[in-house]
């Protein structure tokens, strides 16, 4: 039997020292065709001596699993002949582990995309802008909030649709449910840049302000949207100072051992490696850093 869908079972057999993370979009690599995939699930580790399924957020080297899998694209898959592919890593290259399809997730073959009449572009029409997802990352504290605050006052001031997706308060509803871990960070993100880009399709200027610490699901997020539309700002203030601030006394209590996984203490933040704008908070005041953003987005925006 062939089939042509975007989401199967899969076995891994995982072989990179970074461990595959539920939830992560990844290369999948089957002879000279590549595309994304996501791991949306793991529904189990194997244990190598017992056989034994064992309930697992991550797979380390040489560990293997079973997987729910979603593919960009539908890929088609013939049981006896091309069901092996690559993992391989969105940034390097690198090879990172096997798979193995088993067989189309049934749902995949039930629900298909429903085009609508009124599109992306009429709602941006009606709205007199180009919608657009302004996405900040940096360390806690290092000002995401502040800036994107202020820059969402001066883009309503000029009459503009926006809307502000804020970290702290995200996790009071949607991602509640999460927590710190690497797993959940990548759910987070994950969440957050499908909402972004459901709002873009609104017609929206969506500011999200997330530490989303890893490259990975800041590439993701990158990838959901077309190339003008995912304007990545970082705003790069370093730790010592973020720390100086404590806004919220968290890495007081993070130096003290009471709040694990913070970012820039005991949980690693990746710094963006080709940002579309980086922002020096330590050099410019909140007002300027909104200054830099608005002539980035709006060249020909003259100000007041
Ligand atoms: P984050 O959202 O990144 O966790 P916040 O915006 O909550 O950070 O906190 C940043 C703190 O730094 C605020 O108290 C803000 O007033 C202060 N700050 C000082 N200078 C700047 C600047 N140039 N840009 C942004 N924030 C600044």
């Amino acid at each position: 039997m062939s089939f042509t869908v975007d989401q199967y079972q899969i076995k891994i057999i995982w072989q990179s020292l970074r461990p595959l993370v539920a939830g992560r979009t990844y290369l999948l690599r089957r002879g000279d065709q590549e595309l994304l995939v996501s791991v949306t699930a793991l529904k189990y580790r194997q244990d190598q001596k017992t056989g034994e399924h064992l309930s697992a957020k991550k797979l380390n080297a040489g560990e293997s699993g079973i997987a729910n899998i979603s593919t960009a694209q539908p890929i088609s898959v013939d049981e006896d002949t091309n069901a092996d592919f690559d993992f391989v890593d969105l940034q390097t290259s690198e090879f990172l582990g096997k798979g193995h399809i088993e067989f189309p997730l049934y749902r995949a073959t039930n629900i298909r995309w429903q085009s609508l009449t009124v599109n992306k572009t009429a709602r941006a029409g009606a709205k007199q802008q180009q919608p657009r997802c302004i996405w900040f990352t940096g360390l806690s504290g290092s000002g995401k909030s502040t800036i994107a605050n202020l820059l969402e006052k001066k883009l309503f001031e000029q009459g503009r649709h926006t809307y502000l997706l804020d970290g702290d308060n995200l996790r009071h509803g949607l991602n509640r449910d999460l927590g710190f871990t690497e797993a959940d960070r990548v759910e987070n993100i994950r969440r957050v840049a499908e909402v972004a880009k459901l709002m873009v399709d609104a017609g929206l200027i969506v500011l999200a302000s997330f530490i989303s610490p890893f490259q990975a699901e800041r590439q993701m997020a990158r990838r959901l949207f077309a190339d003008s539309e995912f304007v990545e700002i970082f705003v790069d203030t370093p730790l010592s100072e973020c720390e100086k601030r404590d806004v919220k006394g968290l890495y007081a209590k993070a130096r003290r051992g009471e709040l694990k996984n913070f970012t820039g203490i005991d949980s690693v933040y990746e710094r963006p490696e080709c940002p579309d704008l980086v922002l020096d908070t330590c050099s410019y005041s909140v007002e300027e850093c909104v200054e830099q953003i608005i002539h980035y987005l709006f060249p020909a925006y003259s100000g007041e």
